[in-house]
């Protein structure tokens, strides 16, 4: 029987825009979405929702989806109310396995002891924790809506509403940041005692705020301190028992985020609310559709009866390939080297043979008889690498 997808709803609101970001998100103020706006995205949701489970529900006789995440933008704005109507809309019509991982992004001033209570009682059973930084200074310089206390208040606040499983998201790169500030940022997390830490190095999105702050890119950390950064925070990591099982993500035993294996493992996902992305194979067929980023563009899609028509197209078999060789790589199980031979009828142990033993050479990557592997090393040069791997023209890139 053919594996459900995971399924994935995204809430288009945020108080105010971080100065580094470029996700979609509408800035409401700090009322959150005004109950006209809140009830008009939760109808255009069911809409989209209905649609879609005549589209696929059917067609595909999907079974109880393996995991749910609530992203954004800021799901925790959804409140009470808002979160149990998306749940009840959802599992109405995509019923989630007994098992399922189900998630919730929060940000620390989003996150009230009654919103937290309420969600596990409506069976959220993951919180993921937008903390970016423990340094207030930091915080006000990504322009966060909270400080490094609030931070710690919502960590414990979690805890006593009874999630036992809390992901923390963290930002390292920062202006003015050095690898000893950002080894104290991950002390003071794992002294919380988090089942689950993403670190993402900071990207300056065009457009952003922050993109155009001269004094905040000067004081951007050079590349030998980045790379330091992310090579001593993942072993800081280690020793606190963290698996590093993806470039930035790490947890405890048995703690991995499921819905994220699932993206990476190129398994199908049903995407609802405006820029949410779809990806569903159907027989031979790959298909994928991103929606609008723009709220009132979604929810005229939606209400005309076309959900899932825009930005839809057929991924080729080579592009297929090629999205699984990235994300298997990036990942600490690596790429199954027979797997890609049968998915691309190439086999890299010989049409890449002088490749590969030049990465294992210069400590880059790990190769056994089935798989490949890139180390700590090898994963600052991942992009690098999986171009070279991924595209017969790039073979001459040098590593050694
Ligand atoms: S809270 Fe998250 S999604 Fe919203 S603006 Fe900040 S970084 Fe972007």
């Amino acid at each position: 029987m053919r594996q459900s997808p995971t399924l994935y709803v995204h809430t288009p609101f945020c108080r105010a825009k971080c100065r580094y970001c470029a996700f979609y998100s509408a800035a409401t103020g700090p009322a959150g979405p005004a109950p006209a706006v809140l009830s008009r995205y939760l109808a255009a949701l069911e809409a989209e929702m209905d649609q879609q489970a005549q589209a696929f529900g059917t067609a595909l006789a999907l079974g109880p989806a393996p995991s749910l995440f609530f992203g954004g933008g800021t799901p925790s704005l959804l409140g009470t109310e808002g979160l149990a109507h998306v749940m009840a809309a959802l599992s109405q019509r995509f019923p989630l396995a007994p098992d399922a991982e189900i998630t919730l992004e929060a940000n620390p001033d989003s996150a009230a002891p009654e919103l937290l209570r309420a969600a596990r009682t409506l069976g959220v059973n993951r919180l993921s924790l937008g903390v970016q930084s423990l340094d207030d200074r930091a915080l006000a310089a990504l322009g966060r809506a909270h400080d490094a206390r609030q931070a710690a208040r919502a960590f414990r606040d979690a805890r006593q509403a009874g999630f036992t499983n809390i992901g923390l998201d963290l930002i390292f790169g920062l202006p003015g940041q050095t690898p000893e500030h950002w080894l104290e940022t991950l002390r003071q997390a794992v002294a919380l005692g988090p089942e689950h830490l993403s670190c993402y190095g900071l990207t300056i999105e065009p457009g952003t705020p922050l993109s155009r702050d001269a004094a905040a890119l000067a004081a951007l950390p050079d590349d030998d301190a980045q790379a330091e950064m992310f090579l001593s925070g993942a072993e800081l990591l280690a020793d606190a028992g963290y698996e590093h099982y993806e470039i930035s993500n790490f947890a405890k035993p048995g703690r991995r985020c499921r819905h994220n294996l699932a993206c990476w493992q190129g398994r199908d996902v049903l995407g609802f609310g405006p820029a949410a992305v779809s990806t569903l194979t159907c027989e031979v067929r790959t298909l994928r559709w991103a929606n609008p980023a723009d709220l009132d563009a979604w929810e005229a899609l939606v209400l005309s009866g076309r959900a899932g028509q825009g930005g839809r197209e057929e991924l080729s078999a080579a592009v297929c390939a090629q999205e699984a060789l990235m994300l298997a790589l990036r990942t600490a199980d690596g790429l199954g080297l027979d797997a890609h031979q049968t998915r691309t009828g190439q086999d890299l142990r010989s049409t890449h043979a002088g490749l590969l033993e030049q990465l294992v050479q210069a400590g880059l990557a790990d190769l056994t008889p089935e798989r490949l592997r890139l180390t700590r090393a090898g994963m600052l040069l991942s992009n690098s690498i999986i171009r070279a791997l991924g595209f017969e023209s790039s073979q001459d890139e040098n590593f050694s």
